[in-house]
């Protein structure tokens, strides 16, 4: 039996799922600007910026402490769609790994989510220098004492089998909202086989503040990645002090596969 994730669907399938994840998900621009003129989108991580800033404030501060403790963070932060207020995934990156009742519709559209990247974007993703992705991780809990295999761990199931699974795990509580990676930890024996200049991913759920995928990213590189990518399923984002402006200018573009998450624009 071939494994049921995704790869081996029919095209009937394929064109069915991805019919539904069109009304479920929202592509995150290269560029979002108002009547103004003004920009409004991170060019890092797709959050919203503070206008005249190339960076939004959480970049920023990532930035700023990854200088003080001599870490790299990735330039390579690719998330997958917004979770905006009032729609599907927005709930869904809570719902799936809902403790005792997780969603299991909403772990297949998170599955479904990144099976279409990996299957119309790995050339994307392996382009511009970066090269085969031969390595993956997910972000551990921040909580080490969580019992259980995390979720995520169902959602990277779905990547092609030749990219190697790395295990990462925390192993104390992880600091709030900032780069911390003395509570992370490689299972793996000989990692530095594994990750030596290789361009490794980084799968997370969501992207807040980053600290957490910026973090792994961090162990990552100091381990002898060349190169880490960062693959987050939402990028989310709600509160901001300029999201108004955001959601205005942002309007209600669709999502479809050929909306490319690593140049953020349209192609094929
Ligand atoms: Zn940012
Ligand atoms: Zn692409």
């Amino acid at each position: 039996m071939p494994r049921a994730n995704g790869f081996e669907a029919s095209e009937t399938e394929r064109t069915a799922r991805i019919m539904e994840l069109r009304q479920l998900f929202r592509p995150v621009l290269a560029s979002v600007r108002d009547d103004k003129g003004t920009e409004w989108v991170c060019s890092n991580c797709g959050g919203v910026l503070v206008p005249g800033y190339a960076l939004c404030s959480g970049c920023r501060t990532l930035r700023s402490q990854a200088r003080g403790l001599g870490l790299t963070l990735s330039d390579s932060v690719f998330p997958l769609s917004y979770a905006l207020p009032d729609h599907q995934l927005f709930t869904d990156i809570y719902e799936y790994k809902r403790h005792n009742h997780p969603s299991l519709e909403a772990q297949q559209r998170l599955r479904a989510l990144v099976w279409s990247f990996f299957y119309y974007h790995r050339d994307c993703l392996e382009a511009d220098g970066r090269g085969p992705a031969t390595a993956v991780a997910t972000v551990p809990s921040g909580n080490p004492h969580k019992e259980g295999t995390h979720p995520l761990k169902g959602i990277e199931d779905i990547l092609p089998d030749d990219i190697v699974r790395l295990d990462v795990v925390r192993t104390q509580l992880a600091a709030q909202r900032s780069l911390d990676i003395e509570s992370l930890a490689f299972a793996d024996v000989d990692i530095s086989r594994r990750v030596m200049d290789k361009h490794a991913i980084v799968l997370d759920d969501t992207w807040a503040s980053g600290a957490k995928a910026q973090s792994v990213a961090a162990l990552l590189l100091r381990a002898g990645a060349a190169h880490v990518s960062i693959v987050t399923c939402a990028r989310y984002v709600n509160g901001e002090f300029n999201f108004g402006e955001f959601a205005a200018a942002y309007g209600d573009p669709e999502w479809s596969v050929s909306h490319c998450p690593i140049d953020r624009r349209s192609h094929r």
